[in-house]
């Protein structure tokens, strides 16, 4: 029956974190998945979330009935001021949304939405991207394009290819927009380059699906939300993904939202609708503990001020790191020019390593970096920046 089941390569970031795992060097580095990692090496608890978990223990749910499909209400209206910041007023009475599993459930109900009401659309994503933008996407029955983002021999963004592709995608192009902190190259675009890209976006008539995994990573909170915050003001329908799954370390959670932007409050209605049914039709409704935790945080004012100040340390901290890195890497080797790793930001950086040189660092130095030369910035601390600078220096 099941013969024809083709065997599945495993996820490569996954089976490369079991490799690490299996590694006997003590002194191994692992910057491979995108955990936050603290300067002890142990992905941490926020303290407001733990506060967040005793009241959660102490007031449980009235009864353990399901939640409605699209969400905790009072979750739904707390994330979308977080999404939206001083822009919500420009979208909230035209929006659709749901509470979904992380961001990647984000994705996948509003592939599965687009698709059904946009059947002829394809989907346009940054090369390079997160890998799985290209299965949920695929998965979800569309053709996955890539737009240039990434100029792999000057190691910066290809802004400039990026603007050429995008003025050449039919209208209602889907395009996949990462709002801040670039997944996997840690390149971000600078205000007056969203301004750019909003503009053809408008200009052409494209649906852009913004993909906010760790807003509060790049610069902070609002900084983060700059490229929604212009989408907003055009009135042009949009699409947002957020996840807490970074910000919130409730990765296990998988706590999420999606934001539909409709063009009127009529229309958000209907798609309100729809997002039900899609949830309905896949998972039914989703889980309510993460969502109870991200709720009562962000319903205190004591909690959330508490939650920024944890979430700003991670951030300086991952920043502090690479200027490190690039400090240390300028010592040991001043004919390489290592700025471009200095200029990005949040929890990745693109090295621009080959796949030799990545094969080399591990082989040889314990140093763990996923074979695009994607690096976990977050993976570094006190006790292994010094080994990772040095095998850095002997493979470049
Ligand atoms: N989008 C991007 C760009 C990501 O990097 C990630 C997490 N790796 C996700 C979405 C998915 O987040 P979650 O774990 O909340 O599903």
């Amino acid at each position: 029956m099941f013969e024809h089941v083709d065997a599945y390569a495993g996820d490569p970031i996954f089976s490369l974190v079991e490799q690490f795992m299996q590694d006997p060097r003590e002194d191994k580095v692992n910057l491979t998945i995108g955990f936050y990692f603290d300067e002890d090496g142990k992905v941490p608890d926020f303290n407001c979330v733990n506060t967040a978990k005793a009241w959660a223990a102490a007031n449980p749910p009235a009864s353990p009935v399901y939640l409605p499909m699209d969400g905790l209400p009072d979750y739904r209206v707390a994330v979308k001021s977080l999404a939206f910041g001083d822009a919500l007023p420009l979208v909230d009475s035209r929006l659709a949304s749901t509470q979904s599993l992380g961001g990647s459930g984000a994705l996948k109900v509003g592939a599965d939405l687009l698709k059904r009401y946009f059947p002829d659309s394809e989907v346009w994503v940054s090369n390079p991207t997160w890998e799985n933008h290209h299965s949920i996407f695929k998965g979800a029955g569309f053709k996955v394009n890539t737009y240039r983002y990434y100029n792999p021999e000057t190691k910066v963004l290809d802004f400039e290819g990026m603007l050429a592709d995008l003025n050449q995608l039919p209208e209602q192009a889907v395009v996949l927009l990462h709002p801040c902190c670039h997944n996997p190259t840690g390149i971000d675009l600078t205000t007056e380059q969203w301004q750019q890209v909003v503009a053809i976006v408008v200009k052409r008539n494209l649906l852009p699906f913004f993909d906010m995994a760790y807003q509060g990573f790049g610069f902070g909170l609002t900084e983060d939300t700059k490229a929604i915050q212009l989408m907003a003001e055009t009135g042009q329908p949009f699409l947002l993904a957020q996840s807490f799954s970074k910000i919130f370390s409730l990765y296990s959670e998988r706590v999420g939202a999606l934001y539909v932007v409709c063009e009127s409050s009529a229309t958000a209605e209907n798609v309100q609708g729809q997002l039900k049914f899609t949830v309905r039709t896949n998972y039914s409704t989703p889980p309510s503990f993460g969502a109870r935790l991200v709720n009562h945080v962000l319903g205190s004012e004591a909690l959330t001020n508490e939650w920024q100040t944890e979430l700003e340390a991670m951030r300086e901290r991952m920043h502090s790191m690479r200027q490190q890195l690039v400090e240390k890497l300028g010592e040991l080797r001043p004919d390489v020019d290592f700025s471009y790793l200095a200029a990005q930001v949040g929890m990745f950086s693109y090295t621009g390593f080959s796949p030799e040189q990545i094969k080399r660092l591990k082989d040889e130095f314990g140093v763990y970096l996923i074979a695009s030369g994607r690096m976990c910035v977050a993976g570094l601390n006190s006790r292994n920046i010094d080994a990772t600078a040095k095998a850095f220096a002997a493979v470049c």
